[in-house]
């Protein structure tokens, strides 16, 4: 049963009080909080088993090895996928996409073979790409924005052509919730046998996701943003991918033979897990999706739908606002802007009356300058947020408009 007054007392941190106020946390897709069952897990880790993985013969080292193997084994399961060694542990979304850019991306491009993303994109998804195209020499073609934030895929094959080698997008937009059409996307990949690399940095933790329903050939994605730790994340890879793709860092663990001049691998993931790996990191990633797991992801995303559709409802009785993005079928992700005060402006404020949200360009400046503004605010909710914290947001922009009312008076 998902109830949001149950699982919020799972989260310590949720009874604060910010600025004397009660905290209305709606920042998660920057990162989400965290249960006291990810944070007992870490403890325990410490406390009870801390060794190194793959090494030791002795009890510690095994109980430590079999505990970040199931950890494995759980994120396999929560995406969906075949085997646990498609999933290679990383420190996020981040570096997933640059490891399949440096290992994959390096092996496979030359000049003029192209790389296909969108407007929408994280810097995450956009900058490794330019990276990998001035190695190279491939061309970076793009997806463009049309109203109101969504990608226009009316010319998808004009752009996805036989030239195109990659196609990497986010599955949800993190700067407007936007949800793309994945599956239309990854059928043009396809058809002109181009690799898919998709972004699930907001997907994975919000909806259910399937990598073998959706057939992608990578996907990235971060623990924190999970109800997991930071410095964990994942990279999903086909298997026959994986197997024929170089390493990304070489060093400890992922070597079979070494020799002074030469040295061979492991097969994947240990290929791609060059040194100690965040052991703790990745037990507290595989608690959070046990947390998930049994909330039920469907229903993650009803409550997601619910608190979104409600907060478009209490903000659009606000004038003087801009709100961005999609009006129907969004992520759990309002941006918006009160007109004629800066974005940080209102997010200060706003942090006043202890409500926390992000305010910036959301590390997506080419959309930014779609939507020909510098910078938005952004709320952004899970599992925990309530109706009170999105009243909380609309009393305390009613008083940002008042007081900066106030300022253009005198
Ligand atoms: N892609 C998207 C869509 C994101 O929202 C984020 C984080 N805001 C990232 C990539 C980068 O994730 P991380 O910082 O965890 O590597």
């Amino acid at each position: 049963m998902f109830s949001v007054d149950k699982i919020r007392l799972d989260f310590p941190i949720l009874e604060r009080l910010i600025h004397g106020h009660p905290m209305s946390y709606l920042d998660s897709t920057a990162t989400t909080q965290k249960p006291v069952q990810v944070l007992n897990a870490l403890d325990d880790y410490y406390r009870r088993y801390n060794a190194n993985v793959h090494r030791g013969l002795y009890l510690l080292s095994e109980e430590a090895t079999e505990a970040y193997e199931e950890a494995r084994k759980k994120v396999a399961r929560f995406i969906g996928a075949r085997h646990s060694s498609e999933v290679i542990f990383t420190r996020g979304t981040t570096e997933s996409l640059n490891l399949v850019a440096s290992t994959w991306g390096t092996a496979n491009l030359k000049p003029g073979d192209e790389i296909v993303t969108t407007e929408l994109e994280h810097h995450s998804n956009l900058v490794p790409w330019q990276m990998l195209a001035q190695r190279t020499g491939a061309v970076l073609r793009f997806i463009r924005l049309a109203e109101p934030g969504v990608l226009d895929i009316s010319n998808i094959g004009g752009i996805i052509t036989n030239r195109t080698k990659i196609v990497a997008f986010a599955h949800v937009s993190n700067a407007l919730g936007t949800i793309n059409p994945v599956k239309e996307i990854i059928a043009a990949a396809h058809a002109v046998g181009a690799i898919v690399v998709l972004d699930g940095a907001q997907s994975v933790p919000h909806m259910p996701v399937n990598v073998v329903d959706l057939d992608c050939d990578f996907m990235a994605f971060s623990g924190h943003k999970m109800l997991g730790p930071t410095g964990i994340g994942g990279l999903y890879g086909k298997a026959a991918l994986l197997d024929a793709m170089p390493p990304y860092q070489g060093g400890g663990e992922m070597i079979d033979d070494v020799q002074l001049e030469r040295s061979t691998y492991k097969p994947a993931p240990a290929k791609f897990e060059a040194g100690t790996p965040d052991i703790a990191g990745a037990i507290g990633f595989g608690a959070a999706t046990d947390y998930l797991t049994t909330l039920g992801m469907e229903n993650v995303r009803a409550h997601e739908k619910s608190i979104v559709t409600y907060a478009l409802e209490a903000m659009s009785n606000l004038d003087d606002i801009d709100v961005y993005g999609p009006r129907d079928d969004r992520g759990g992700v309002v941006s918006f802007n009160i007109r004629s005060v800066h974005a940080h402006d209102t997010a200060q404020v706003l942090d006043e009356f202890g409500v926390a949200v992000r305010a910036g360009h959301h590390c997506a400046q080419p959309l930014m300058r779609w939507l020909k503004v510098p910078s938005t605010v952004r709320a952004s909710f899970y599992v925990y947020t309530t109706t009170d914290d999105i009243d909380r947001l609309v009393g305390a922009l009613h008083k940002v408009k008042e007081l900066f009312a106030g300022v253009a008076h005198t």
